[in-house]
């Protein structure tokens, strides 16, 4: 597999010396695949924030030119090309991407890509992404199911992606090479580990996981199929190598209903992305137990509703369940769609109830919708900061502005988290069992971590460079 004459080559594109952004290319007897198609928060973070975003007017040009995104031939968007100057036809480079799972870091970057490269994804992933689309106004950097031409044309439909979903345990098969997705245990639900079986080695994809979840047998399983085929290589993510200590999401509830019996009478603020839905049921859970109500938002309520028709198997509760209630902030429109799903559900709380009733409530709030305050004015409250990721979209306030909006409102924060990586610990392990002759750490700022921990099996790569 390393050497010249061998059949099997890996690039990696991103997700070298970072955290996320993951785009490994894949290339067997000449049949090439991506496994993952990131946006790099790191690289794009050095030119842009949240709210700033490349000229469109360029299309993919700025995101070339500022190094945001590989310069390869034949797997833009041809409407991108055109805009940045590049008018002339593209042969296809790639003949497919697999998603491990549908965090920014791994999959908002299909949107640049041409529509006729085909993508498999989970069938849970398919959903997020586009419930996460139907909630946003059209960017080209997130429209990964569907996009309109740039410059768009409105009574033109919008180009459907050829997706293909699957789910653990599929056997997909491109060309010379197969492919196993096997479900992990991570912070959003639908994520894969994918073991590949190329001409000549088999190699590992660990995407991201965990071990200290909710469902932590998910990557049991995983670790337990990678094993079976005695891998060559394996491409290991490292994002929390660097942490010794573990806690775990059931540590979270413990300490998180504590807090809940400690604040009796206070208005209870949860600070987590609604996209972790272990973290939404361990907050469900807390509120059921201290006899309160988890308030969530519009966006979090559509979005629970998208899971539960997707897998019932992950037996998540209704938008309409009693320890549920679905906040609406004050608003001069409100669309029709919104008002439609306000009308449907009885368990409408706004924000003259919230005051009357703070302490039968936990409102989840992000940062994002800290303005809410000014019309709750807690007389007292706790704040509890769930989310640590380096990486969360929804953040768009920094910790020193959320820090005056606490202090003006009086709330009083206390940190509770667990991460959604696996720890040092939980990598040794996670290694270990599967056993691979050649681990490639990505997705990780500490590699030099990893021949410490696995030795001389440890292969330290470089960006765009062939292995
Ligand atoms: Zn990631
Ligand atoms: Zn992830």
């Amino acid at each position: 597999m390393s050497s010249r004459s061998s059949e099997t080559k890996l690039t990696l594109y991103g997700g070298v010396d970072e955290i996320g952004g993951n785009k490994i290319l894949l290339e067997d007897k000449g049949t090439r695949i991506f496994l993952d198609f990131g946006k790099s928060f790191a690289k794009r973070s050095k030119y842009y924030d949240g709210l700033s975003k490349p000229r469109l007017v360029n299309g993919i040009g700025d995101l070339i030119e500022l190094g945001i995104i590989p310069e390869i031939k034949g797997i833009y968007r041809q409407d991108l090309l055109d805009l940045c100057g590049r008018t002339s036809k593209e042969d296809r480079f790639a003949d497919a991407v697999v998603l491990s799972h549908a965090h920014a870091d791994h999959s908002d970057y299909v949107s640049l890509l041409r529509e006729d490269i085909p993508i498999w994804m989970g069938n849970v992933t398919k959903t997020i992404l586009e419930s996460i689309e139907d909630e946003r106004n059209s960017d080209i950097e997130f429209e990964i199911t569907k996009f309109k031409k740039r410059p768009i044309n409105k009574r033109e439909v919008p180009i459907q992606r050829k997706i293909t979903t699957f789910r653990t345990g599929d056997q997909i098969d491109i060309d010379s090479i197969s492919i196993t997705p096997v479900h992990v245990d991570h912070s959003i639900p639908g994520c894969y580990g994918l073991i590949i079986r190329a001409s000549d080695s088999t190699i590992i994809y660990t995407g991201d996981l965990r071990l200290h979840g909710n469902k932590g047998e998910l990557t049991r399983d995983f670790m337990k199929e990678a094993a079976d085929e005695k891998p060559d290589v394996m491409l290991c993510e490292g994002t929390r190598i660097d942490e010794a200590m573990q806690s775990s999401e059931r540590g979270v509830f413990d300490a998180c209903k504590f807090l809940l019996e400690q604040a009796k009478n206070s208005l209870v603020f949860a600070d987590y992305s609604y996209k972790d839905i272990d973290r939404f049921t361990t907050f469900y859970k807390v509120a059921k137990e201290t006899h309160r109500k988890l308030l969530i938002g519009i966006r979090a309520a559509r979005y629970l509703d998208a899971l539960k028709a997707a897998d019932p198997t992950m037996g998540l509760p209704s938008v309409s369940d009693e320890s549920i209630g679905i906040y609406r902030p004050r608003e001069v429109h409100t669309s029709k769609v919104d008002e439609e799903f306000y009308r449907e559900h009885t368990n409408v709380w706004n924000h003259s109830d919230v005051k009357q009733k703070e302490s039968q409530v936990i409102t989840s709030m992000s940062s994002y919708s800290a303005d809410e305050l000014i019309d709750i004015r807690p007389t007292r409250g706790l704040y509890i900061q769930s989310t640590s990721e380096p990486f969360t979209e929804e953040g768009l306030l920094d910790e020193e502005r959320t820090r005056r909006w606490l202090e003006k409102y009086g709330l009083k924060k206390v940190h509770c988290h667990c991460s959604g990586h696996a720890s040092g610990i939980e990598l040794v392990n996670i290694v270990n069992v599967i056993d691979p002759k050649v681990v490639i750490p990505i997705h990780t700022e500490s590699p030099d971590l990893f021949p410490i921990f696995f030795g001389a099996k440890v292969k330290i790569v470089k960006e765009s460079i062939e292995l």
